[in-house]
């Protein structure tokens, strides 16, 4: 299986996982996770954690693509509201510069 398959996929959970996004969660939240061994990739398959990338420009499954395009944008309105939202842990601002950074890893995807 994963040692046929010669693309890279993205985590089915890119929008938190990705590198970049994971430097600004840590600058902003202090958070920084593990990477996993195998990882449920964005086409539901089960790969190595090598197999996969939070940048854009390595990810050759289609089906990965595609769906880290709509989580980026999902996650950046979530972030957006949690800025606005009354007694929030972040600013707008600092929502805003993190919902930034999805959109546009959302377009490096979608291209
Ligand atoms: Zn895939």
């Amino acid at each position: 299986m994963a040692e046929t398959d010669p693309h890279i996929h993205v985590d089915r959970k890119v929008a938190e996982a990705g590198a970049a996004v994971r430097d600004v969660l840590a600058s902003t939240f202090g958070l920084v996770g593990d990477a996993p061994a195998v990882v449920t990739t964005g086409c539901g398959r089960r790969v190595p954690y090598a197999m996969t990338s939070p940048r854009p420009e390595s990810v050759t499954c289609l089906a990965c693509r595609e769906h880290a395009h709509r989580e980026h944008l999902r996650l950046a309105d979530q972030v957006e509201s949690l800025g606005r939202a009354p007694g929030s842990a972040i600013s707008a601002d600092q929502a805003a510069r993190v919902a930034e950074r999805y959109r546009d890893l959302a377009r490096r995807f979608s291209g």
